[in-house]
């Protein structure tokens, strides 16, 4: 009988078995990871799990009876670390353990791993990462004996979780390597609003910051300042590193697909083996926007792809092949500054500004040839349903008039 293996139980990997069901396939379906967790879902993570204000059990995707009732076989704690296949695409995954995993079709819903820095003393406790649930814990079951935390990296969880740390009470300094905060996921401006906004509410940023590394706590052995290349210390119990993740493509180069910044799959998350199905973090896609150029790829970091990508997914393993299109959307809430972007900004080649002489609100929206192609918008759920929708249904909206904050962007779709 058809036995679909779906390595990597987290979000896409629960989604693809979900919609694998929900498209009719009665073959049977093992959902595994290696996590002693049950399925959970991570953005919480940097957020509300840590500040505490939610626990573990509200962020489990599915219960026990919803896996038994659909017949797929939950297996958790287990790391594949090989897999043998024969011609015709069956095989087997092996794991660690000495268990083995039987399939007649392949998913790696694998996803990234966090990266860690390469310096003297990072390997000191009390240095941390933050990916999944275990590292959130470790982060917890610290938290209250700190006073001063350095998170490494201005991205979306480093800012994330400065912001929650701050909220908690902790000093945060947050230090960035390069010019601006969040690097390419955001245009310049945004960059600038983050900077202004998160000093204002209180976080220590600094950018362009070379460090050296590590040092100890004498007694506890724990790690108590960063050091930075020119010397300077800055007292820290805990240090987040945030400084981006690595497609976990191991499993994948090992059977010989071809890996390209994450395992490079067709419109219809098909690897180069054209069997193999790989979904979410870890898969390079061709870019999902209908109309982009044909050989524009990225590998998306978001709940959204995740979950539309493994819908795609499911339906090509069943063999009703529809293609990966949409308009990607992502969120990041960071502390009472709430980012949604719509679309993406892949080679825009103009900014239009609505900003509310408050600044509580901000929005940039990016254009590409004069057509609208995404925006970045905060504190302003209302544009980004606006530019969302406008993406969605191929409308325009004057780049000379958005930047009107009086004028509401619905009333300029074109
Ligand atoms: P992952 O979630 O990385 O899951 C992969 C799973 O596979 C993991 O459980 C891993 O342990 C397992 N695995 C890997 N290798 C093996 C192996 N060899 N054997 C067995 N199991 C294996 N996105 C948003 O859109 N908005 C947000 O606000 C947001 N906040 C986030 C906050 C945090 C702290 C984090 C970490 C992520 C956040 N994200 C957010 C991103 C989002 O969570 C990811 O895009 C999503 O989890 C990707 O899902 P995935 O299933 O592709 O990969």
């Amino acid at each position: 009988t058809d036995h679909m293996l779906i390595i990597g139980a987290s979000q896409a990997g629960v989604q693809l078995a979900v919609s694998l069901r929900g498209v009719g396939y009665e073959g049977e379906i093992t959902l595994l990871g290696d996590e002693n967790h049950r399925p959970y879902q991570r953005p919480a993570l940097s957020k509300e799990f840590l500040q505490g204000t939610i626990d573990k059990e509200k962020l489990i995707f599915r219960s026990n009876e919803f896996w038994e009732n659909e017949g797929i076989r939950l297996i958790k704690d287990e790391r594949i670390e090989s897999i043998t296949r024969a011609d015709d695409g069956s095989g087997v995954a092996h794991a660690r353990s000495g268990a083995q995993f039987p399939f007649t079709r392949l998913a790696l819903a694998v996803g990234a791993r966090a990266r860690k820095l390469d310096l003297p003393g990072a390997e000191l406790p009390g240095v941390l990462t933050l990916r999944n649930a275990d590292d959130a814990l470790e982060l917890k079951s610290v938290v209250d004996d700190a006073s001063d935390v350095v998170v490494i990296g201005g991205g979306f969880i480093g800012l994330e979780a400065a912001s929650s740390l701050h909220g908690m009470g902790k000093r945060v300094t947050l230090l960035e390597h390069g010019p601006r905060l969040v690097g390419r996921a955001v245009g310049p401006e945004t960059a600038d609003y983050f900077l202004e906004a998160h000093r204002q509410r209180g976080l220590d940023i600094r950018l362009n910051v070379r460090l050296a590394g590590f040092h100890a706590d004498a007694e506890t052995g724990r790690v108590a300042e960063v050091e930075l290349e020119d010397g300077k210390r800055i007292p820290a119990q805990i240090v987040l590193v945030g400084i981006g993740v690595i497609p976990n493509t191991e499993l994948a180069e090992a059977l010989g697909l071809e890996i390209n910044n994450g395992i490079v799959v067709d419109e219809y998350a098909i690897a180069s083996d054209g069997t193999t199905i790989a979904v979410g973090d870890v898969a390079n896609i061709p870019n999902p926007v209908p109309g982009a150029p044909a050989d524009e790829r990225i590998r998306l970091e978001s709940v959204n792809n995740a979950i539309e990508h493994a819908k795609v997914a499911a339906y090509s393993l069943v063999g009703r092949h529809e293609e990966y299109v949409g308009i990607p959307w992502f969120w990041s809430n960071q502390a009472d500054l709430k980012l949604q972007i719509a679309g993406l900004n892949l080679g825009y080649d103009q900014t239009v500004i609505r900003q509310d002489p408050t600044r509580d609100k901000f929005t940039a929206l990016y254009y590409r040839d004069g057509r609208i192609i995404a925006a970045d918008c905060i504190n302003s759920p209302v544009d980004f349903m606006a530019v969302r929708g406008a993406l969605t249904r191929g409308e325009q909206i004057p780049a000379d008039e958005a930047g009107d904050i009086d004028v509401p962007l619905k009333s300029l779709l074109r």
